[in-house]
């Protein structure tokens, strides 16, 4: 995975304020193989790898993130927008009914795509759609999509497997038309491979259907080809959409990529399970996420950029670097990652952490953190600035005015020391290792 090829490079780069090439190197050389595992077609992993190359170099880093984050943060962006950004609507026709077309190989999930897409437009939009049973090579693909139908109480033209595709989608369109449906829904037929007979028929039924969208619907799990059958559609068809099934798998997704930056078409919704509500929108930032496998470290980031004051950072670094690192600034340090939501959550976010066994019923306790500050405000401002040694007679005094044991003190005490090797962690722009710090 990603985030554990990357500690190597987190490592090396620590407390550096500039991004050299060499450092880009080497973390485009990691996200290369993390995109190759996940299936992205190697082009378009090197055009994407440029791309990051010519971007990264020479950035400056931010106070709160270390330049391997910052990398990671442009190769999120740049993922995000060949991901097409945000999300894309589903095409309205001005005049109804709105014609949408199904294509893609045999078992991509076209037929249980109808089914979803014509569930989502009905409770959505309190819409009537048709659906079309337009593959007529096997029986039982007409018997699932009217199983489909008559589970949804959505109708089903169907005229058996005798009629030709065509003329079928020619007397189902007049049916809608007549009946005022305002969606019509083409399933139609696949094959386990591209071959021209199925390409010229579905051409002929794009030709008298005219249709809003036709959407290529694509598994996967098929990863590398997905994206050349893609490509092959797009050129016979000029699809307007893609949907990508079968997600609830264990693939990285990285077909998404490939299928987008090949075909340029936007991807509009995810398959994610057998059932008729496992169906998405299509969100660009977390397939990329998805894709670097990096959990929601991005987040992660974006939560640290947002929110560390960039002057106090600096303050506190030079303090650290001084080792003038007091209890005041341990309390300002605690406000600041408090400000950044609950530490649970900010746990939860940590790449890896769902990996380690037991660690998702990490409890961060806040009652210690509260614990922790009342000890320090019960200090006086001599004792927060370390001017005094914190002898047993004034700990037996801070327990009392804190309503704390005397044990809690100086475990607090001894915590507060090891924060400071922590803190000293978080300056140099190691998240993990504080994250980790506070878990403790
Ligand atoms: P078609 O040949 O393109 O019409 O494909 P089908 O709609 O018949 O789907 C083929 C198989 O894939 C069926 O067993 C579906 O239940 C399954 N399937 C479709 N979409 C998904 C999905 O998003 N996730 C999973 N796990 N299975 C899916
Ligand atoms: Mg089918």
């Amino acid at each position: 995975n990603l985030t554990e090829r990357l500690q190597g490079v987190f490592k090396n780069l620590r407390g550096k304020r500039k991004v050299t090439e060499n450092d880009v190197l080497e973390i485009t050389k990691e996200i290369r193989v993390a995109l190759l595992e996940a299936d992205v077609a190697l082009p378009v992993v090197k055009k994407f790898i440029r791309n990051i190359r010519d971007r990264a170099i020479g950035t400056e880093v931010s106070e709160a993130l270390n330049p391997a984050q910052q990398v990671i943060s442009i190769v999120n962006e740049e993922l995000t927008a060949i991901l097409g950004g945000g999300e894309a609507e589903l095409l309205k026709s001005p005049k109804i009914p709105t014609i949408i077309m199904m294509v893609g190989l045999q078992g991509a999930g076209k037929t249980t795509f109808a089914g979803k897409l014509a569930k989502k437009l009905k409770e959505e939009q309190n819409a009537r759609p048709l659906m079309i049973a337009a593959d007529v090579y096997r029986p039982a693909a007409i018997d699932q999509l009217k199983t489909l139908g008559e589970q949804l109480d959505i109708p089903v033209y169907d005229e058996g497997t005798a009629e030709s595709p065509v003329n079928i989608v020619k007397n189902g369109l007049a049916k809608a038309r007549e009946e005022r449906k305002d969606y019509v829904l083409i399933d139609t037929a696949g094959r386990l491979e591209i071959d021209d007979k199925l390409m010229d028929e579905l051409r002929q039924i794009k030709a008298l259907a005219e249709p809003t969208e036709i959407l290529l619907v694509v598994d996967a799990m098929t990863g590398q080809v997905a994206a050349q059958v893609a490509k092959t559609f797009d050129e016979q068809l000029d699809i307007t959409g893609v949907i990508i099934t079968k997600l609830d798998g264990d693939t990285r997704g990285g077909a998404a990529l490939s299928i987008r930056e090949i075909t340029g078409k936007p991807i509009k919704f995810t398959g994610t399970g057998e059932k008729l509500t496992d169906l998405e929108v299509f969100y660009p930032d977390r397939m990329s996420s998805r894709i670097l496998g990096m959990g929601d470290m991005l987040t992660l980031i974006e939560k640290a950029q947002s929110q560390f004051d960039e002057e106090q950072s600096a303050k506190l670094a030079e303090k650290m670097a001084e080792n003038r690192f007091d209890y005041s600034d341990f309390i300002e340090q605690l406000d600041q990652v408090q400000s950044m939501g609950p530490l649970d959550e900010i746990m939860k976010m940590i790449p890896g952490m769902s990996e380690i066994p037991g660690a998702a019923n990490v409890k961060v306790d806040e009652k210690e953190i509260a614990r922790q500050k009342a000890i320090v405000l019960s200090m006086t401002p001599a004792e927060r600035r370390l001017e005094v040694e914190l002898n047993p007679a004034r700990r037996r005094r801070l327990a009392a005015g804190s309503g704390n044991s005397y044990v809690d003190v100086n475990k607090f005490i001894k915590r507060f020391n090891q924060s400071k090797e922590m803190m000293q962690g978080m300056m140099s722009g190691d998240m993990n290792a504080m994250m980790a710090g506070m878990a403790k």
